[in-house]
């Protein structure tokens, strides 16, 4: 049924959006002492990211401008620049903390590429995406890296053609719908969901995938290798 497995990373194969809430709250508390009780912090900041997707895209880059810029706003510029580094040192940590892999995963990629042509697809800035596939101990597993501005069809579609896939023979293992699912049956795809318990306020899907037998969900990644497997049979 496939000749190619594409993985998402970030939440399918190593913690991310634990490492956002973290920072997330610390900007809240920051800010709680400038605010009227009642003032949603958490709110503004991701209307803020939300407002700056299209220009500055997805990463922690972009969330470290799009908090500078919330917390200017929520405070009416009164804020102290001793606050606005605290969110800036926030930044630098979160970019540079290391990659915490999820357990397993090492063994799921190494059964899947051993049968299947395996790839790694991920959004996100280049410079901190490429550091984290580099520094996961992860990368030897895949045959090619494909780091990208954007998850939707016709991504995937320059993606797949780029490297001579076809889409009816290429399966994507993702935690996101949105990104990972739904673009792919889009073009033809299979999708593997593999949800996992946070998920980013952006990146939740409008719809489930229509009635579709080109889509699975399963509790863990750890059943990927084996669904793979059957779908030979
Ligand atoms: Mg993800």
């Amino acid at each position: 049924m496939f000749d190619v497995v594409a993985f998402d990373a970030d939440d399918t194969l190593w913690f991310s959006e634990d490492s956002f809430r973290k920072y997330e709250n610390q900007f809240v508390d920051v800010l709680s002492p400038y605010v009227s009780e009642g003032t949603d912090i958490k709110a503004a900041l991701v209307a803020t990211e939300r407002s700056n997707i299209e220009a500055y895209g997805y990463g922690v880059k972009s969330f470290g401008l799009s908090a500078m810029e919330a917390a200017i706003t929520l405070t009416n510029g009164k804020i102290l620049a001793s606050d606005l580094q605290h969110i800036l040192r926030g930044v630098r940590e979160h970019l540079t903390e290391p990659v915490r892999v999820f357990d397993g995963v090492a063994d799921v990629l190494s059964r899947v590429s051993s049968q299947f042509r395996t790839i790694l697809i991920t959004k996100g800035d280049l410079a901190h995406q490429t550091r984290k596939v580099e520094t996961s101990g992860l990368s030897h597993h895949f045959d090619h890296v494909e780091i990208v501005l954007e998850k939707d069809p016709t991504t995937y579609s320059h993606v797949l053609k780029s490297l001579d896939i076809n889409p009816q023979r290429f399966c994507m293992v993702g935690n996101s719908l949105k990104s990972d699912i739904l673009p792919v049956l889009a073009i033809g795809g299979f999708g593997v969901y593999v949800p996992y318990e946070i998920l980013w306020e952006l990146d939740h899907a409008e719809a489930p995938p229509a009635n579709t037998d080109r889509f699975v969900e399963l509790p863990t990644i750890s059943q990927v290798p084996e669904w793979l497997v059957q779908q030979r049979a």
